[in-house]
């Protein structure tokens, strides 16, 4: 890169736009004191992105704005654009991306405006870039206005007088290191802006920690449900399709038993009838066969009475008859020879009671009388021995007669007595065969009543049957009801649970475990699943889900974002290291050779002595109190046959050579594009004058100069010259003159 122009416009005394051509290799700027020779360094260094208001003689932004003379009104701005020829380009790994672009450009043209509030722009062709951009760009060309490319007018000594830092910078710079230090300061600011990046992921990851943990045990808790729901799924599957089967198979069974209503009908009717036989058996029992069994007794009562009473009289016919022999016997003897001699009226009398007493004794028989019967067959036995014993006193011959009359109504009561005791015989075959009867037709009610008894037991142990039916049907059927129940409640629970898609349970093979568990245990694990499916019961279960999945992305991006960060911090501190060994080791290396050029210039110019640089340690301590370790570069003079190293002892003529001495070997190295040196020459005598010149002279062959200077001398190793005067109307302005190459 080389420096083309420079144009200045509204900067200080140029009120009016300049352009300055630096593409010689030695450019004058020459002009009266107060003509604004310096304003052109200062506006080089303005441009290049000078802070300090200091070094460019001003306190505000406004003090760099033309601020008006008698014939031209102040500006309201300033700026001053340098061209820099790129076309010989470089590439390289030390431009950071935001810039490389532009290194593309054959001119880079860079351009900074300063307006009156103090503010100012940077433009990179055109646009619009940043400080820091503008100070890496330079850096890297090399470009920059440090101690030893831009010497302000007094300040050559400057190098020589400052303190270790400052001095080791300008060597820094001089090395072209500082774009490491850019490269260094940048990373380190990332490496920092990282450690803040890191701590805050660090935080927000710490933050979100509990809640994912909490948010993670809550989606295991649903997945554990969602896997109990599965569980559950299965288990109510089969439990559905066996007892659907189940409840099937009962439900045909008691429908062919017939329903409780239809049995109880039956049952009803079982007792009706029980009740209808009940009662006739009763009536039997109660009527029929107590009548029989009296009219039995009865009959056989009057069979025994009426034997007993056709004994007696069979009996007394005996002694009837007895009486009738003794009569006949009687009459036979009287009729032979004795003389019986009995009442008459006796006889009468006793016939007569006889009679009566037959009569009664027939009454009392037809009557069935037989105890009155029994009465009057014994008073006629009485009469009857009456008469005898009347007879024996009172008989006589003249009642034979009466004797055969009483025989003879003997003979027909005996007669009758005969055909009395036949009636007898007959009522009493009658009586037997009422009794018999009787016996038959009780018989029959007995057995009547047996059969119905029977029935009755029959149909008592039908209705026992029929009610134990009954009792179990019933049973069943409120088994079957619960069952029932039990399966209708558990479906539509368990579609709550699962889901509708428990109801295409028909479809669902069924595992064997599950096909051959007891159902009391299927029921069991059940209860069991839905406890655990309760237990789990978190609300809003779908927005705990989203929760999780996005506090989950969020904590796998924080996570990757960290591991990313952590990489980042371990390549910058990789960078960070590599460029401090790489700035080290350039650094001492390049103040080597530094200080073995300002050694040779040093005894070129003085003609002996010696002129050293080294680095030193500087100890520091920070705010805290801790030490830092810092280097510095030294600087040590011999002046040939002086003792006094003190650089502040030296004149200012020595100051300036030795100073000279060292820009130019700090130059030598990595010789700038171009290099300002205003009035550098200024303490120098003619003889001195001559050595700058040819120092000059050999600085220009690397690096374009631009020389602000009185000395004729310097003049001399001009190839243009630029002459600045203050017009008429109070600004700065140019003439240039050609002078050729040199
Ligand atoms: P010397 O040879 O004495 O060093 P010089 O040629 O280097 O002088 P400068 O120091 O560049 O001169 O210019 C100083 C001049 O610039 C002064 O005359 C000053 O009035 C003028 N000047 C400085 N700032 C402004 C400004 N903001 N507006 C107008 N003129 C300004």
């Amino acid at each position: 890169m080389r420096l083309s122009h420079i144009t200045i416009s509204g900067f200080k005394s140029f009120a009016k736009k300049v352009t300055i051509d630096v593409t010689h290799n030695v450019t004058g700027v020459v002009g009266p004191n107060g003509s604004g020779k310096s304003n052109v360094a200062e506006a080089i260094r303005f441009v290049l992105g000078e802070q300090s208001m200091k070094s460019m003689r001003g306190k505000l932004g406004a003090d760099l704005i033309f601020k008006g003379s008698e014939k031209l009104a102040p500006l309201s701005r300033a700026s001053v654009t340098m061209t820099i020829d790129n076309k010989e380009k470089v590439e390289s790994n030390m431009i950071s991306q935001d810039l490389a672009p532009y290194l593309a450009y054959d001119s880079i043209i860079l351009s900074r405006t300063i307006y009156a509030d103090g503010t100012s722009d940077y433009t990179l062709n055109g646009a619009k870039v940043r400080l820091r951009d503008v100070q890496e760009l330079l850096a890297f060309a090399g470009i920059g206005s440090s101690a030893h490319t831009i010497i302000s007018q007094g300040e050559a000594d400057k190098i020589l007088l400052a303190d270790l830092k400052t001095r080791k910078e300008a060597i820094e710079d001089a090395l072209g290191l500082r774009v490491y230090h850019i490269r260094l300061n940048e990373s380190e600011r990332k490496l920092e802006r990282t450690k803040i990046h890191l701590r805050e992921v660090e935080l927000l990851r710490k933050e979100i920690t509990p809640h994912l943990s909490h948010l993670k045990r809550q989606v295991e808790k649903i997945e554990s449900k969602e896997k109990e729901r599965k569980n559950l799924e299965e288990l109510l599957g089969a439990y559905l399709k066996r007892e659907e089967v189940s409840l099937n198979e009962m439900k045909k069974k008691l429908d062919e038993v017939g329903s409780v209503s239809s049995l109880l009908l039956i049952a009803d009717s079982i007792k009706k009838e029980l009740e209808i036989e009940s009662h006739s058996v009763s009536t039997l029992r109660g009527t029929s066969d107590g009548e029989v069994n009296i009219n039995k007794e009865e009959i056989k009562q009057r069979i025994h009475g009426l034997s007993i009473t056709r004994d007696e009289i069979t009996r007394n016919f005996g002694r009837l008859e007895a009486e009738k022999n003794f009569l006949e016997r009687e009459i036979n003897k009287l009729s032979s020879d004795e003389k019986v001699s009995v009442s008459k009226s006796a006889l009468i009398k006793t016939g007569k009671d006889l009679k009566f007493d037959f009569e009664n004794i027939n009454s009392a028989i037809s009557f069935g009388k037989l105890s009155d019967a029994k009465t009057y067959v014994n008073r006629g036995l009485e009469t009857s021995h009456s008469f005898f014993d009347v007879y024996k006193n009172e008989i006589d011959e003249n009642k034979i007669d009466e004797l055969k009359n009483s025989l003879t109504t003997i003979s027909e009561k005996i007669k009758k007595e005969e055909e009395e005791e036949k009636i007898l015989n007959v009522e009493i075959r009658n009586l037997q065969d009422k009794l018999n009867n009787a016996e038959i037709s009780a018989r029959v009610i007995i057995e009547n009543k047996y059969e119905k008894e029977k029935k009755i037991i029959l149909l008592e142990g039908k209705l026992r049957e029929f009610e134990s039916t009954i009792a179990l049907r019933k049973q069943e059927e409120q088994e079957y009801n619960i069952r029932f129940e039990r399966f209708e409640s558990l479906m539509n629970e368990g579609v709550l649970i699962v889901g509708r898609i428990l109801l295409s349970y028909r479809e669902v093979a069924i595992s064997e475990t599950l096909s051959q568990i007891k159902m009391e245990e299927l029921l069991r694990a059940i209860d069991k699943s839905k406890f655990k499916i309760e237990e789990a019961g978190i609300p809003n279960q779908v927005e705990v889900i989203e929760e999780y999945k996005s506090v989950n992305e969020r904590e796998e991006y924080l996570k990757k974002e960290l591991d990313d960060i952590k990489n980042t911090e371990d390549k910058l501190n990789d960078l960070i290291k590599d460029l401090k060994n790489s700035l080290e080791t350039k650094f001492e290396s390049g103040v080597k050779e530094i200080s073995d050029l300002f050694t040779k210039y040093f005894e070129e110019v003085f003609r002996g002595g010696k002129a050293s640089l080294s680095i030193v340690p500087i100890i520091k301590t920070d705010e805290e109190g801790n030490e830092i370790k810092e280097t510095g570069v030294d600087i040590d003079v011999s002046l040939p046959t002086k003792k006094v190293k003190e650089i502040s002892m030296f004149s200012g003529g020595e100051r300036a050579l030795v100073s000279i001495a060292l820009l130019f070997a700090m130059s030598s190295l990595l010789p700038p594009p171009f290099m300002v040196l205003d009035e550098t020459d200024a303490p120098l005598d003619e003889a001195n004058a001559q050595k700058y010149g040819a120092m000059l002279a050999r600085l220009a062959t690397k690096s374009k100069l631009l020389v602000i200077t009185h000395n004729r001398e310097t003049m001399n190793h001009c190839e243009m010259l630029y002459g600045v005067t203050l017009g008429a109307e109070g600004c700065s302005k140019l003439l240039s003159i050609n002078l050729g190459e040199k």
